[in-house]
């Protein structure tokens, strides 16, 4: 059993109205304090929603035990760039993390290594947690090249100051986002062993206490063999943390 705490977030994208926010997070809110206090110490939970409902989300809390993140941010604390958002801004509305480099935003926004890696800096210096993801594609995975390609791209987006406990990474391969497919539990194990093996290389000792989720068609029916290989510690959730009943059943995985 791991020392790190699982952390089990979710990526609401591009989903719901303010009611639709709202219910998600009362339901989740009422779960913590009621069924799922017995389970509290196991995970962290976060929710990651559209940034027009940040505010609303935290507003809607009432202090229960889940934190509000983004699901990406700008590398400039203020200035010229229509339609971003920083992370200077999303630490103003109480958000305490922030997705960086999903593979939507690299595939959409063309965002590449250099990019993330001063997005995931502007996280740390506006004090919030940046979520670094990287993960391979299928073409990638087929050509025998997932841990390369992934070792430099944890490289490549991993800031100057990062520690084991002021970032966090994602290992979501592309092919099992929204597919319902994961990669067999040997290939979680193996890619999980060799992010920390490269983050060792550099920030020590400090990548003992890194959390390394899993993130890729995690559903009720997989996570609890997801959350059992050695190096995942804990899940970035897309489609199934839409559902509150969902994503608790995830979280009790762990
Ligand atoms: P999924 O998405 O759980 O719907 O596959 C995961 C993600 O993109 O973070």
């Amino acid at each position: 059993m791991s020392a790190r705490r699982p952390l089990i977030a979710g990526n609401w994208k591009m989903n719901g109205r303010k009611a639709d926010g709202l219910a998600l997070v009362r339901a989740l809110a009422d779960w913590l304090a009621g069924e799922g206090a017995a389970h509290r110490d196991r995970f962290d939970m976060l929710v990651c929603p559209p940034a027009t409902l940040i505010a609303p989300v935290i507003d809607a809390l009432g202090g229960a035990p889940l934190d509000v993140g983004g699901q990406d941010c700008h590398a400039a604390e203020n200035g010229a760039h229509t339609g971003d958002i920083s992370a200077w801004m999303l630490k103003d509305l109480g958000a305490t993390h922030v997705i960086v480099g999903h593979s939507e935003r690299r595939t959409d926004h063309h965002e590449d290594d250099e990019q993330v890696r001063a997005k995931a800096a502007a996280a740390l210096a506006a004090g919030l947690v940046p979520i670094i993801c990287i993960g391979e594609t299928e073409a990638e995975r087929d050509a025998g090249q997932a841990l390369a390609i992934v070792a430099r791209q944890l490289n490549g987006s991993l800031p100057e100051g990062a520690t084991g406990t002021n970032v966090v990474i994602a290992y979501e391969p592309v092919w099992a986002i929204g597919t319902g497919r994961t990669p067999t539990a040997q290939d979680v194990a193996e890619v999980h062993q060799r992010i920390r093996a490269e983050a060792r290389g550099r920030i020590g000792d400090g990548a003992d206490a890194l959390r390394i989720l899993y993130g890729g068609s995690v559903k009720p029916g997989n996570a609890a063999e997801l959350m059992a290989i050695e190096d995942v510690d804990g899940a970035l959730v897309g489609g199934a943390s839409l559902k509150a009943a969902d994503f608790q059943a995830i979280a009790l995985g762990c």
